[in-house]
């Protein structure tokens, strides 16, 4: 066990729980564009954030055995259990640049088609 609590980046207060999350709701995904950040394990998570392993079969494919931190009051899924957060990227007067993990801008890609 090497997870930590997103938030205090502790692991001191973190006991295992069973999380209630959201059904698979291709409709959500319209609602709400990820909403996740750089961690997978972070923001709105649904049973289609999760992989495929991970999940349960019906009916209890919205609880999965995931972590709570007492300190911060949060409960969140290992990030070895979801999947990896999409590539974002940004448009620049240079081109898409990839936004990478620590938030800094990657090269700039040559547009497509240019
Ligand atoms: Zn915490």
């Amino acid at each position: 066990m090497t997870e930590a609590c997103p938030k205090c980046d502790s692991a001191a207060q973190l006991r295992s729980k069973w999380l209630l999350i959201d059904a698979h709701d291709p409709e959500r995904a319209q609602r709400h564009p990820d909403t996740r950040g750089a961690c997978a394990c972070e923001g709105e998570l649904g049973v289609d954030g999760l992989k495929p392993e991970a999940v349960a079969d019906a009916p209890l494919q919205q609880f999965v055995s995931g972590l709570y931190c007492e300190a911060c009051g949060i409960g969140f899924v290992p990030e070895a259990m979801a999947k990896p957060a999409p590539q974002r990227w940004v448009l620049t007067p240079e081109g898409y640049r990839v936004v990478q993990a620590d938030g800094t801008l990657g090269p700039a890609q040559p547009r497509m088609g240019g």
